[in-house]
C-alpha cells in the first residue's frame, strides 16, 4: 500500500470582503472637499470648529459644496429644503464623509439633504407625532410609557438635524448663525422631571435623550447624572447622542465633556448602577479612523456604548451594507442594539422601507457574528405600543402593506398599525389607497385577520 503524502495544511487567505469592516477612512480625507482643503488636522479635530462651521442654512450648505456639485443638484436641494419638516444642520465631518462624485445616491447625503426629485407622497395614514409621545408625557420633558423605564428629553437641539427625525414635531429649528452648543433648557425646568421620577419607585431605567446629550454643557451632564443617581430606585441610565456618528472628534478634544460623562459613569459604577452611552450610526461610511480613536478613549475609560440604527431605503436597506455596519461597529467596541423600522414620519417617504425588507435583512444578519452583537430589528408601534420585534406582527398583508401589532405588556388589548410606503406597492394597490372607503376596508380586513377590531385600535 502506498502512503500518500498529505499536502501541508494551509489556512486559505481571508476573502477581502470579510475584512472590509477594518478599512477605515484615514488621513486628511476632508481635503477632498475644496472648501476644507486648507483645514489642518488640529482644526478639523477641534469640536468648537466643527460646531461653528456646521452649515445651518441651505445657502451655507450650497456655498460649502459649490465646487463639487452642479447647478441642477443645488436647484433640486433648494426645492427639497422648501418642503422639508426639519431645519438644516450638518457638520463638516459629515459633509467631508459624503462621496460628492455620487451626490444623488450617497447614503449620508440622503439622510441630511433632501431633494425634490426623490420626494414621494406621504402615506394617507401618516401623522406628525406618530409615536403619540405627547399622550404618555406626565410632565413636560418626560415620556413614561413603559412601567420601569422613562425617556427624559432635557433639551431640543442636536449637533445635526436628520431629515428623518421622529421628533420633528419638537426638535430644532435653530436660528442661523447662533451657536446654541451650551444652551439647553434651564436646569430649573428639569426639577419636575426629577420629582416625578423620585415619586415613582417602579422607574429603574432612564434614557436621557433629546435633543442630544452632546449639546449638554459638562456641568449639566453632571447635574442630570447626579440628580438621577441620587434617586435610590434608579438603577440604570443611558445618555443618548448622535454625536459619535456625526462629530466623533468631540471625544478627542472636549476634555471637560468627556470628564463629566466619565465622572457620572464612574460614580454610578461605585454605587452599583449602570450608566452607558447610546448612539446612532446608520451607515458604515459614518465610521472613520477618527471614530475609532474616539471609541478607544471611551472604551479605555470604561464607557460602554450601544448603537441604534434606523433602517432606511437607499442608506442601509441591503444585507451587505447592514452586515458591514454591524461588523464595523463591533470592531470599534460599539454594541449593535437595535435596528428600527423607520417611523411613520411625514415628508420622508423616500426613506421608509417595507416590513418585509426588515425581515429579509434580519435573516441575513443573524448568525454572521456574535449573538450579543446582532441587533434586534424592531417596529416602534405607531400609536404608542412601543418597540416590537419585527417578526412578532399579528398579521401582515404584503399586498396592502398593512401590518397589525399588539403590545400586551405595554397597552394590553390594543391594536397598532404600520403601513409600508405606498411606492413599494403595486400600481393597483396604490390606486386603492387613494380611495378613503377602500383604505378603511383594507385596515378592517387586516384587523379581522389579526383577531382585532377597529374599536380596539390605539
Ligand atoms: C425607546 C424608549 C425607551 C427605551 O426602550 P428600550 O427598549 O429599553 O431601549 C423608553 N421609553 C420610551 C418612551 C422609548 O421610546
Ligand atoms: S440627532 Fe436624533 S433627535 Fe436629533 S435630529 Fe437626528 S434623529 Fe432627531
Amino acid at each position: 500500500m502506498i502512503e500518500l503524502e498529505t499536502p501541508p495544511k494551509r489556512t486559505p487567505p481571508a476573502p477581502p470582503a470579510s475584512l472590509e469592516h477594518r478599512r477605515l477612512r484615514d488621513g486628511a480625507f476632508w481635503h477632498a472637499l475644496p472648501h476644507y482643503a486648507g483645514i489642518d488636522e488640529a482644526t478639523f479635530l477641534d469640536h468648537h470648529w466643527q460646531a461653528r462651521n456646521s452649515v445651518k442654512t441651505p445657502e451655507e450648505l450650497f456655498e460649502t459644496i459649490s465646487a463639487v456639485v452642479d447647478d441642477a443638484f443645488i436647484a433640486d436641494a433648494r426645492q427639497g429644503f422648501e418642503h422639508a419638516p426639519m431645519a438644516v444642520r450638518v457638520s463638516p465631518y459629515l459633509l467631508a464623509s459624503i462621496d460628492w462624485s455620487q451626490p444623488y445616491t450617497d447614503p449620508i447625503r440622503r439622510q441630511f439633504i433632501p431633494l425634490l426629485s426623490t420626494a414621494r407622497a406621504d402615506h394617507p395614514r401618516l401623522t406628525l407625532d406618530s409615536l403619540h409621545e405627547q399622550e404618555d408625557s406626565p410632565v413636560p420633558g418626560l415620556i413614561h410609557r413603559y412601567a420601569d423605564k422613562a425617556l427624559f428629553l432635557p433639551l431640543q437641539t442636536c449637533p445635526v438635524y436628520c431629515r428623518f427625525c421622529t421628533r420633528s414635531y419638537a426638535i430644532g429649528p435653530d436660528t442661523a448663525g447662533v451657536d446654541k452648543l451650551e444652551l439647553g433648557k434651564t436646569p430649573d425646568s428639569w426639577a419636575p422631571v426629577f420629582a416625578y421620577v423620585a415619586a415613582h419607585p417602579e422607574i429603574e431605567d432612564i434614557v436621557i435623550s433629546g435633543g442630544d446629550a452632546y449639546q449638554l454643557a459638562p456641568k449639566n451632564i453632571t447635574l442630570i447624572g447626579e440628580a438621577l443617581l441620587a434617586i435610590p430606585h434608579v438603577r440604570r441610565m443611558r445618555f443618548a447622542t448622535k454625536g459619535l456618528a456625526v462629530m466623533p472628534m468631540k471625544i478627542l478634544t472636549d476634555q471637560p465633556w468627556v470628564d463629566a460623562l466619565v465622572g457620572v459613569v464612574d460614580h454610578g459604577r461605585a454605587m452599583g448602577k449602570e450608566v452607558v452611552l447610546h448612539t446612532h450610526f446608520n451607515h458604515p461610511n459614518e465610521i472613520s479612523a477618527i471614530t475609532e480613536r474616539a471609541m478607544d478613549v471611551l472604551f479605555k475609560r470604561g464607557v460602554y456604548v450601544r448603537n441604534q440604527t434606523v433602517l432606511m431605503r437607499g442608506v442601509n436597506d441591503d444585507a451587505a451594507t447592514m452586515l458591514l455596519l454591524v461588523k464595523r461597529l463591533e470592531y470599534i467596541n460599539i454594541h449593535p442594539y437595535y435596528v428600527y423600522m423607520h417611523d411613520l414620519v411625514s415628508g420622508v417617504e423616500d426613506l421608509r422601507t417595507s416590513v418585509q425588507t426588515a425581515l429579509d435583512i434580519e435573516k441575513a444578519v443573524r448568525g454572521a457574528t456574535a449573538g450579543y452583537n446582532t441587533p434586534t430589528f424592531i417596529c416602534d408601534a405607531p400609536g404608542g405600543g412601543g418597540k416590537r420585534d419585527v417578526h412578532s406582527f399579528e398579521w401582515y398583508d404584503r399586498d396592502t402593506g398593512v401590518s397589525v401589532w399588539t403590545a400586551p405588556s405595554v397597552k394590553p388589548g390594543k391594536y397598532f398599525l404600520y403601513f409600508d410606503p405606498l411606492n413599494t406597492l403595486t400600481p393597483t394597490m396604490q390606486t386603492r389607497w387613494s380611495v378613503p372607503e377602500l383604505q378603511d376596508r383594507m385596515i378592517a380586513d387586516a384587523l379581522a385577520h389579526a383577531g382585532g377590531t377597529v374599536a380596539a385600535l390605539a
